[in-house]
């Protein structure tokens, strides 16, 4: 079966009518339609709308990115290799990647919609998080990490403003613009990229190649993020924050208490070198994540103030 599609456009952008236009192999045309409504968020290229399905009513997080925007042979590759990793992932902590679908203009992508944001905005309403709090998130990015580096998958960008909250509070990861499949276990990867505060020293070094070690790196920035309420290797410009990361150069501050469970996980887990760096079991099995018993969810109030600790 080939798809085409075609858009009719409206006058307002909101409430504009999105049609998928479907043919089959016997040259039958099906066309299911979506109304585009509120615009949740910019990424790099995308654009990201509600868009709500006419015939199912289910709401969807649809990315829409200009075809124009996909002129370059490599910009093109990227979003197919996003595409290809993202819709073999099922987990309950990954964002359910649902369709997608081209019209002249665009290529739209539905996903699951996380109607709770991401923990960059929760960040910023709360500077920063309980250990309690900081526990039930990472243990689900955990999660999701478990069953991604088992698919042979490393994100290469586990960050605040990739970790969406649904409007149940379950957090699911999302974005997998960096993400890369490995062929075989021991492949090493030489491309640079992450998010500059959450990069590892081995991607930076680039001689030794890199593995699904960044994931725990970048972990570990997360960690350190969500209990202080700032990365730890935050400077003004990026070259004092990458030599920050080689020298491994940064403290926990003195008006901020972190138990000493969990500066001893973000220790073990921000090591330089990426073979003595604790694997995602490893992790798990510290104290930090054995010594209480850790909520499944966190209450929808926490979004705007802390848990009552009774
Ligand atoms: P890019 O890959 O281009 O960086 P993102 O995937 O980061 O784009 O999306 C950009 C913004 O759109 C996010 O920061 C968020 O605000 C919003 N967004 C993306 N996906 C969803 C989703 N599944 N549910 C709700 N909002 C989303």
């Amino acid at each position: 079966m080939s798809s085409r599609t075609r858009r009719i456009s409206q006058d307002s952008q909101e409430n504009q009518i999105i049609e998928e236009r479907i043919v089959k192999v016997n040259g039958d045309v099906a066309i299911k339609s979506y109304t585009k409504g509120r615009f949740l968020g910019k990424g790099g290229f995308a654009k990201v709308y509600e868009f709500l399905s006419l015939d199912t009513k289910q709401v969807f997080a649809a990315k829409v990115i200009p075809k124009a925007s996909l002129s370059k042979a490599r910009a093109r590759q990227k979003l197919m290799s996003e595409i290809k990793i993202h819709r073999s992932l099922h987990h309950t902590n990954i964002v359910r990647f649902e369709h997608f679908f081209e019209d002249d203009e665009n290529v739209y992508i539905l996903l699951e919609l996380c109607a709770n944001q991401t923990l960059n905005e929760l960040m910023r309403r709360r500077k920063r998080l309980t250990e309690i709090e900081a526990q039930c998130y990472l243990s689900q990015t955990i999660s999701a990490l478990k069953y991604l580096h088992e698919h042979r998958v490393i994100h290469r960008d586990i960050k605040l403003g990739n970790l969406f909250l649904t409007d149940k509070m379950e957090l699911k990861l999302g974005d997998f613009g960096l993400a890369t499949k490995l062929e075989f276990d021991g492949e090493r990867k030489r491309t640079i990229c992450g998010t500059p505060n959450y990069i590892a020293p081995e991607v930076l070094d680039g001689k030794q190649g890199h593995s699904y070690e960044v994931d725990v790196w970048s972990l570990g920035v997360l960690a350190y993020t969500l209990l202080v309420g700032k990365p730890p290797f935050e400077t003004s410009d990026v070259k004092t924050t990458y030599r920050r990361i080689k020298m491994n150069a940064y403290a926990f501050p003195d008006h901020v208490s972190v138990s000493d469970e969990a500066k001893s996980l973000i220790s073990m887990m921000l090591t330089n070198d990426p073979a003595m760096r604790p694997t995602l079991d490893q992790v798990l099995e510290q104290s930090f994540f054995t010594k209480n018993v850790i909520p499944k969810l966190m209450q929808a109030g926490t979004l705007a103030i802390p848990p009552s600790s009774s």
